[in-house]
């Protein structure tokens, strides 16, 4: 078992999914942030950027 990572906003474990990928946005269960999966080996969560629905159309 590998150390569940921490929400850099409130401190919560965060419940990652098994088969999660890099860069995979996942929010955190405590606190809604939304997280970003920088590293999975080990597994490390960064807090998204906020990002506006604006892709440019
Ligand atoms: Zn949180």
């Amino acid at each position: 078992m590998s150390t569940l990572p921490t929400c850099p906003v409130c401190g919560a474990s965060i419940l990652v999914p098994a088969n999660v990928m890099k860069h995979e946005i996942i929010p955190c269960q405590d606190c809604g942030t939304e997280l970003e999966i920088v590293n999975l080996d080990p597994l490390e969560v960064e807090q998204a950027p906020e990002v506006q629905e604006d892709w440019g159309e």
